[in-house]
């Protein structure tokens, strides 16, 4: 159980990304002096929201140069930290080689971040954000669980190299962080297991694959149907609450599913469809099994994923995170909402 004075900085790593920059927010909010050690510093374009945030904030901002695979890159960021939020981690559903693209950053650059945590004696706490899918990898594993809903204890054993290796890569690299968590006494490690995360970005034009979904869901590629499919949610706001809580909060512990609603994919375009009408062409229906078996590979949806993971249920318990973080989840429908209308203001998605 570790207490944070919150007057020391906080380390953030990928303050970039989607996820990330709404905990920024948070923590600048919060009058925090956040260090930032991000791939190109030098890059204006890329830190012009987080500047912009810092600019209207209490909290300052420092940026460093650091990469998840040059080893020792985040020593100068967390010097004086006391908590190092790890986020930095490839979202990235088509790769052209998974382990340099996906593994190699995720589990390397874990180990790489956490090594570096054992040499700076300030650190009292690291906030890793993981993901459901270190939880569940096919949604038809979820029938092996009680009413199939998964829970913190549950580990995704079925993910591989060759199949879902995004949730290989993120698994991987929460199996490395406690690993290495547990042959120290400096600091200790929560996990944060968010399902898939939506809501407006700070950066609206961020590349995170939220994005490409909820961007599909209105653009027409999903006109013919959707993958009859199951997933949780969650506020990409809810998120950034989560890890501040996580960081601060003395008590918390161990893996933390953060999730609002378990829903289906089907059901995200119908609340687009309430709340934006007919004049963008989101999925009315559900793709039969057969034919997405049949067409998928052509698509690069792999046969093996369509028999695992279409037609079953998903669903994962965040009683934890009530419980132990006092979390409030925005609902579902706001959150897509919110996003759809920033695409739509951005001129990224535009109606028939
Ligand atoms: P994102 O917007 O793509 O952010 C990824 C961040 O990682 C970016 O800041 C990126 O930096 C950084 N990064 C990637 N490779 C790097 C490298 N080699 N060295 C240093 N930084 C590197 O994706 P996101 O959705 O925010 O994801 C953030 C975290 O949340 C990830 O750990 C992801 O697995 C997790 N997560 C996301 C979701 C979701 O639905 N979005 C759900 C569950 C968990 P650049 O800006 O330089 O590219």
């Amino acid at each position: 159980m570790k207490n944070i004075n919150q007057s020391t900085p906080v380390m953030i790593t990928g303050a970039t990304g989607y996820v990330a920059g709404w905990i920024v927010k948070k923590l600048l909010d919060e009058g925090h002096t956040v260090h930032a050690p991000i791939r190109s510093p030098e890059n204006k374009e890329k830190t012009k929201y987080l500047d912009q945030l810092a600019a209207k904030s209490k909290g300052n901002i420092k940026y460093f140069k650091a990469d998840l695979l040059q080893d020792g890159s985040y020593q100068e960021a967390m010097k004086g930290c006391e908590l190092v939020i790890h986020t930095a981690s490839p979202f990235i559903a088509n790769v052209k080689n998974p382990q340099r693209d996906l593994v190699d950053p995720a589990v390397n650059g874990t180990k790489n971040i956490l090594n570096s945590v054992n040499k700076t004696s300030s650190v009292k706490r690291v906030v890793l954000t993981s993901s459901c899918v270190s939880i569940i990898g096919d949604s038809k594993d979820t029938l092996a669980y009680p009413n199939n809903t998964a829970t913190e204890k549950n580990w995704n054993t079925t993910s591989t190299l060759q199949h879902n290796t995004y949730g290989y890569s993120k698994v991987m690299a929460e199996k490395a962080a406690w690993d290495i968590n547990k042959n120290q006494n400096q600091w200790d490690l929560v996990v944060v297991n968010p399902s898939f995360v939506l809501g407006p970005g700070i950066n609206p034009n961020g590349t995170s694959e939220s994005f490409n979904y909820v961007k599909a869901l209105g653009d027409g590629q999903m006109k013919a149907g959707t993958f009859d499919m199951n997933m949780g949610c969650v506020d990409v706001r809810d998120l950034a609450a989560a890890h501040y809580k996580a960081g601060f909060t003395p008590e918390a512990n161990g893996r933390n599913i953060i999730s609002s609603e378990n829903l289906s994919f089907l059901e995200l375009g119908q609340m687009l469809r309430q709340n934006f009408g007919d004049t963008f062409p989101f999925p009315k229906k559900t793709l039969p099994k057969w034919l997405v078996w049949l067409v998928g590979p052509m698509q690069g949806v792999k046969r093996e994923f369509v028999s695992k993971n279409i037609g079953y249920p998903w669903k994962v318990d965040h009683s934890k995170s009530v419980r132990e973080l006092k979390m409030q989840y925005r609902p579902v429908n706001e959150s897509v909402t919110d996003f759809f209308q920033q695409m739509i203001d951005e001129g990224i998605v535009k109606s028939k």
